[in-house]
């Protein structure tokens, strides 16, 4: 794709352009261009010859690709990082939920999200799905580093930490809808948090709210023993899919969290329903939740990608481990070493991304038409030379101090490896939070 303009707002001129677009098309001295916050041209450098812009970026000894993107996060739960290491799901569920009924509020999900989407852009990521306790605060923090956002109202079954009885929560999540809709950083979907922590009445009800505001759902499902267990005893013995299936979640084609236990059947299902998966690596290790089955998934035509979880089960932000990781447990799992190729891995966390949130069209790949979401990583770090295989490089030995460059939605939100955002007040914030909770004793 060359058909560069005389004039663009942004441009990057030379780096191996890696496009990530179906073909996996490369530029080994290309160039980008953007107007208005879209990708106008993308092609070699001397198609870019004749273009001036206002901002110009030397991409010369750069990787430039699509930003990655989180499909699954909690990015306010930075707050509890560190907080409730070495136990299971459940464990770390009873110490986490302590300290948010005790800590959260609207305002503690604001710095924390703040946080969590500067860790985020600082590591290259451009576009995160989360949800969370608050979402409007989660809303502004993503707006104030400069990221665009997957996330929604929040559905548990008890009163939660928000403290919405069930008729009031239905009632804030109209609410939300109408306070967000149309907005062009937001993608919206409803968020029941599990099928452990809804009935099936209630799971159906969301299911219903889903359609009637014409949503996709987001969902934790079949993600660790403990989970398998619980769902069991509280649905008569089902597991979650089967529980979704039968509440109509399914029908929304959700983008599962996890989804760790699944059955070759479940697995058919899933695919056949249009319901796509947020593999969470790091996350699943750390809580000995058990491996993926992501070749099964993937032979089957379920579109997997990447997520970090939060902070306090990943405990990081880091889309690249959560790569590595995706590969290495992969070879593991299925003791063939070629089970999830290096240049998979990178399409995971970029145009797979894009296309388990159902926005494909807009974003994970650097073509025309698309959102600038873009990164430059550089090169010239001891573990990153030589350079045979972009892809290998990428997937299995680059990290976020690689990042050089952040551009979301054409404006610059990391810049030689900096935030363009001052979060000094938020850190501090954080930092009494943290003096708060020690003395609490949680
Ligand atoms: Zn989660």
């Amino acid at each position: 794709m060359t058909g560069f303009p005389e004039r663009a707002d942004l441009l990057i001129r030379g780096g191996h352009v890696l496009t990530m677009d179906r073909a996996f098309a490369e530029h080994s001295d290309g160039a980008v261009a953007v107007t208005a916050g879209r990708i106008v041209a993308v092609g070699p450098r001397s198609a870019a010859a004749a273009t001036t812009a206002a901002t110009e970026i030397d991409g010369t000894g750069t990787i430039v690709m699509p930003g990655l993107i989180n499909t699954h996060c909690h990015a306010a739960m930075v707050l509890f990082r560190g907080l409730a290491d070495d136990r299971d799901l459940d464990g770390f569920l009873r110490r986490v939920w302590a300290a948010e009924t005790a800590f959260i509020t609207p305002g503690t999900v604001g710095i924390g999200a703040t946080l969590g989407a500067a860790e985020m852009a600082l590591g290259g990521i451009t576009h995160f799905a989360d949800m969370y306790w608050h979402p409007d605060a989660t809303v502004a923090a993503a707006r104030r580093i400069g990221l665009s956002l997957t996330t929604g109202p929040v559905f548990v079954g008890f009163d939660g930490v928000d403290r919405l009885p069930w008729p009031a929560r239905l009632q804030e999540a109209e609410a939300f809808l109408a306070r967000h809709r149309g907005a062009p950083d937001l993608q919206l979907m409803a968020m029941p948090h599990s099928c452990y922590t809804l009935d099936a009445a209630q799971l159906a009800e969301v299911a219903g709210f889903a359609t009637r505001h014409g949503l996709r759902i987001h969902i934790h499902g079949a993600e660790s023993p403990s989970e398998m267990a619980l769902v069991a005893s509280q649905h008569d013995g089902a597991r979650p899919i089967g529980v979704f299936d039968r509440a109509g979640i399914l029908d929304r084609n959700p983008l599962i969290a996890h989804a760790v236990h699944l059955t070759e059947a479940e697995v058919a299902r899933l695919a056949a329903t249009g319901a796509t998966v947020s593999h969470c690596p790091l996350s699943n290790a750390k809580l000995a939740s058990g491996t993926a089955a992501v070749g099964a998934l993937v032979r089957a035509g379920v579109s997997v990608s990447l997520g970090t979880d939060g902070a306090s089960s990943g405990n990081d932000l880091d889309l690249w481990k959560a790569m590595r990781h995706a590969g290495l447990m992969q070879c593991l799992a299925t003791q063939d070493p070629a089970a999830l190729p290096a240049r998979d891995l990178v399409a995971m966390a970029t145009a797979g991304g894009a296309q388990a949130l159902g926005l494909a069209q807009e974003t994970g790949a650097l073509e025309a038409g698309k959102r600038a979401d873009i990164l430059t990583i550089r090169l010239d770090a001891p573990h990153m030379v030589p350079l045979y295989d972009p892809y290998s490089a990428l997937a299995y030995a680059a990290g976020r101090e690689d990042v050089r460059d952040v551009i979301a939605r054409g404006r610059a939100v990391v810049r030689d490896g900096r935030l363009c955002a001052d979060i000094g007040a938020e850190i501090s914030a954080v930092r009494a939070l943290e003096q708060q909770i020690k003395e609490k004793g949680i």
